[in-house]
Order: C-alpha cells, then structure tokens, then sequence
C-alpha cells in the first residue's frame, strides 16, 4: 500500500519559486543569496503556516548548494542538495523554543555552533517562536547571536514579533511575512487538486481558504480532511457541513429581510440558524463582516478588500446597492456592539435579536437623526372628528399642505375627549354627511372661505360653529399644527406640545419653555391668529406668547451632597443611617 502523505508535507515548496504568496519576501532573499550579500541573523516574522520555517530550511538548502542553478535556485543533486532533501544533512539545525527554552536548551546550541560544518560552507540554526525562550535563555543567546562564527547563519522565526525584545530585533535582518492571500491559497489548492486528480469546486476551495485565515498549511490540512470525507470529491455543500461553516446564503437572506424591515421573518430565520447549531455569537460576528463586505463592495475603489469569488462579488454588489451607506454604517456599529456585548450577555439569544430588531429599524432612519429618533406611531385618539376635519380642510384650504392624523400629547388629549363639546362635534360632522355620500365642506377647523362660508347647500347648524372655549381652542390649535408643511414637521411637533389657555373672550396665551420656540412661534402667530379667529369666529383674537420662568438647572451633586439630599427625602433611609450609622466615603 502507498504511504499516505498529508499535503502541507507532499507539497512543502522545495525552492523559492514555488513559496506561495511571498513573492517579495522570496525575491529579496534569493538576490542576496546571489550577490552574496548574506547577514549572519535573519528574523522571519507572521502568522503561523505562511511558509517562515519552509522558507528558513529552502535558504539553508540554497546557500549550501555547491551548484546554484542560473536563477540562483538550488540544484537538487549535489551531494548537500541531497542531504537535505533526504532529511540528514548536518547542516540545519532546528530548534523549537515553545518546548525547549531552558538555558540549557541554549547551550547544547552553543556547543553546535562551535563545530564548523564538514561538507558545505554554512550550518544554518533555525529557532522556531524564538519568543518563547526564557529571560535566561535570552541572555546566554545574545552574546553567540552578536558575533557567530563565520560559517553560521541563524534563523528566527516568530509569530509575535512585539515579544521580541529591542536587543535581538537590532541584531536581525526582519522579514515579515504576509498573510497568504485567498486567491493565492485558492490557486494552490487547485493546483494541489490537480495534481492529485480530485473532484473540486471552487467555492468549497474558497471556504476552505476562508477558514484557514491566510494560512497555507491550515488550509491544506483542512483540504486533506476534506478530501477523506468526500473521498475526492470536495462540494461546496460537503465542506460547509464538515466545516461548519454558515452557509453565506443565510446572511444575504437576513439583510434583505432586515432591509424589509420584516422583523419577524429575520427572527425566524436566526432561529433556523440556532437550529442548525449554530452559535449566536459566530452569527452575529459573521453578520458584521457581511455587512463591511457590503460596505466595501459598493465602490470599485474599496472593491480589492473584499475577498471573495466574482460571483460573490456580484451579489454583494448588488446587495450592496440596495442599501444606503448610512444603514450599512449603522448596522455594522449595531452588530459589533453586539458581538462585543455578547459574551458578558446573560441572555444571548435575546441581545442578538435586539440588535436584529434595532438594525431593521435602521433601515429608515436618515444621516442625521440616525439612532435618535424614536419613530412615533401614536394612535390618534380622536381620530374620527379630526381625521374628517382635516380632509375637509384638506379640500378647501390647504391641498398643497400635508395634512397628517393629529398627534396629540396625552393631557391635551384627555381633557379634550372628555369634553361633551367633541362628542356633538362628531356628530355634527356625521350629520353634514349627504345622502348621495359626498362629504361636504364643514367650516369646523378651516378658515371659513367666504364662498365656503356662503355654501348655499350647507346646512349651517348653530351646533356647527365652535364656541371660543377651551376645548374648541386646544382642538383648533392642534389642528393648525396639522397643517404645516412635512418640512416644518419640527416646528409642528412643538405646536402639539403647547397647550393655549383662554384669558379673556378675545384673547389666549401660550407658554413656551424657551425663547428659541417663542421666535419660532412669533414667525407663525399671524397665521395661527388667523387660523382660529376664523374657526372660532372671534375675528379679531390675539394671541399671547409667554415664556416659562427658566427652571434652576440642577446642579450636579457631590456623592456626599446627594447623601445628604436623600436622607432629607426619604425617612426609611433617615432610620437605616442612624442605625447602622452609615455614611458615604
Ligand atoms: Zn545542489
């Protein structure tokens, strides 16, 4: 039977041409190998399985070679080209500081130094995650790292280069390794397929690459595993359930359920991902890069980040098109705030619905209110009455303003639907109703036009004309602030907010708390003037705008003034401090 060979070893490069996705790194060594411009100290630093340690052993194999091809690569028949290939040269040593960095660890190092190679001109030490060695063993290092014989050449290879202390890092050559792209690894694994003569589809390439996270051996040890379980024939839906993977079709689903603003479904459907045995945290973690894929899929500029097939390109492309940069910013804010949230969170579950429900409702905020405000869907209580109101007026005064359901606040709202005026009111705007079903023009809540007024086929009942009262007034002033444009919605709101009082048969006031609203409201006063004179009949009432005596701003309390606040207001905490004798430090 043929031994079995794990790919990460059968397709370990053999020379720098065939290191994959370190082409610079890869050049730069092989032009000071060829001018012989070698230092005595290199430092291979990056993430783990980009190819540091395949890289250090093909330099060592190359400057021992005693017949260097043309392109400065090494010849693979000389008697050290061999040596190495067959795993017994005498001239690389390597020594994994994670289990061996004790001192003396670094001594037995030293004493290897010592002895001159005998065949070849260098003896090359690699020291892998050379960060790992102890203080001690740092020490004993320094001085053979500062002045090595001649003939020998150390490696260093690290994954966290910040542990490596100023010391060593002056006396290396640095070499960072980058991480493999997925294209790069993509390629590799096809060409590995290939080679093999296994069944492979590119998007099973892609999520294996994925996976690996820019690492070439990670990536080819997933792809044996899968290869074992599909026997040959690795598919895009075989690798997403041995890898566990959350198939990307499920978050495509979810933003266009959440654009919808289809909270429910978007539920449902996180349920059917837990389901699956998913973890929320992983989900939602997944649901954020999707999002910064969109973000970055938008424009051709940012479109290199996003590393994903063509297909996939398209599509988040096309996602992406759909949504506003301003939702997609938010979004990405919401989910990680989740993901951040999400371990501490007692209910997970419930945080990462939270926030599914919260970026649906981000779907309609604009730029600048973004997250502030609250979207109002008040029911209007008195609807009926008003809602004919203000088609009627709708019709005849104001058809170039929208005309919106009055909004009321609450004590407006109760004092007025409690008082016996409204319920005649209703009535009466039944009773104009005409048999031949046409709603007719009612003077309630407009200015009577005079043509109106003299509409000879209404019926001009004197329980129709609204009395100057209190009631009437509140419901005229509401009404007055449906009429303002969609673009004064601000001003509007702020109207509904004020309740005017009667202070004499001609005449009411309203408070306003500051003298920004009261210049607000003195701009509109002619026509709000208007406006109930003629409703009200009372053509020539005036209007008062008051302005609130300004509250002492509280000032913020000292922890022991606050003490001191509340035991003044609260006799039980009065007892409880003259029993235990508690104070505030
Ligand atoms: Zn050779």
């Amino acid at each position: 039977m043929e031994q079995y060979i794990v790919s990460a070893r059968k397709y370990r490069p053999a020379t720098f041409d065939m290191v994959v996705g370190q082409r610079a790194l890869t050049t730069t060594l092989l032009n000071a190998i060829r001018t012989g411009k070698l230092a005595h100290a290199y430092l291979f630093c990056g993430p783990r399985g980009v190819g540091k340690t395949t890289c250090a052993r093909i330099f060592a194999k190359t400057i021992n070679c005693e017949h260097l091809g043309p392109n400065g690569e090494p010849c693979g028949e000389c008697e050290s080209c061999r040596a190495f290939d067959e795993q017994r040269s005498m001239n690389i040593h390597e020594l994994d500081a994670a289990s061996n960095n004790s001192v003396d660890d670094i001594r037995e190092l030293i004493d290897q130094v010592r002895i001159p190679p005998q065949i070849g001109r260098y003896k090359v030490f690699i020291i892998d995650e050379v960060h790992m060695l102890s203080q001690q063993a740092f020490n004993a290092f320094l001085k053979t790292l500062e002045e090595p014989p001649k003939y020998v050449i150390f490696i260093l290879a690290t994954t966290e280069k910040h542990k490596i202390l100023p010391t060593i890092l002056s006396r290396c050559q640095v070499y960072d390794f980058a991480r493999i792209t997925l294209k790069s690894t993509v390629d590799h694994l096809k060409y590995v397929a290939e080679k093999e003569g296994y069944q492979v589809e590119e998007e099973a390439l892609n999520l294996i690459a994925q996976k690996a996270d820019g690492g070439m051996r990670d990536a080819l040890s997933i792809f044996d595993q899968m290869v074992s379980f599909t026997q040959g024939n690795v598919t895009y839906q075989a690798t997403l359930e041995n890898l566990n993977i959350l198939d990307s079709e499920y978050y495509f689903r979810m933003v266009d359920l959440l654009l919808e603003k289809n909270v429910e479904d978007s539920l449902l459907l996180f349920n059917e991902i837990v389901e699956k045995g998913f973890d929320g945290g992983n989900f939602i973690g997944g649901l954020a890069s999707h999002f910064r894929s969109l973000l970055v899929s938008r424009d051709a500029k940012t479109l290199p980040l996003l590393e994903v097939s063509e297909s996939q390109q398209k599509r988040f492309h096309e996602q992406a098109m759909r949504c506003r940069p301003q939702f997609v910013y938010r979004a990405i804010k919401l989910c990680n705030d989740c993901d951040l949230g999400y371990r501490q969170s007692r209910n997970k579950r419930l945080q990462v619905e939270l926030c599914l429900i919260l970026v649906a409702e981000a779907t309609d905020e604009d730029g600048a209110g973004a997250g502030r405000r609250p979207a109002k869907t008040l029911k209007p209580l008195f609807k009926q009455a008003v809602a004919q109101v203000a088609v009627a007026s709708a019709q005849t005064t104001a058809p170039q303003r929208a005309v919106s359901p009055v909004v009321p606040q609450s004590a407006t709202t109760k004092k007025v639907s409690s008082a016996p005026t409204l319920q005649k009111l209703n009535l009466s705007s039944t009773s104009i109703r005409m048999p031949s079903g046409k709603t007719l023009q009612s003077p309630v809540g407009q200015p009577p036009q005079p043509e109106a007024a003299n509409e000879p086929t209404v019926p001009q009942a004197t329980t129709l004309t609204r009395k100057f009262d209190t009631d009437n007034l509140i419901l005229t002033w509401q009404q007055f602030a449906n009429t303002l444009p969609q673009s004064e919605a601000v001003t509007a709101q702020r109207l509904r907010a004020i309740t005017p009082e009667i202070t004499s048969p001609k005449s009411f006031s309203i408070t306003v708390n500051n003298p920004f609203i009261q210049k607000t409201i003195e701009k509109l006063k002619g026509e709000i003037v208007q406006y109930i004179g003629s409703a009200l009949q009372v053509p020539d009432v005036s209007m008062d705008i008051q302005l609130a005596a300004i509250e002492v701003a509280v000032k913020s309390y000292s922890k022991p003034d606050l003490f001191k606040k509340m035991l003044s207001d609260s006799s039980a905490l009065r007892q409880l401090h003259q029993i235990f004798e508690l104070e505030i430090e």
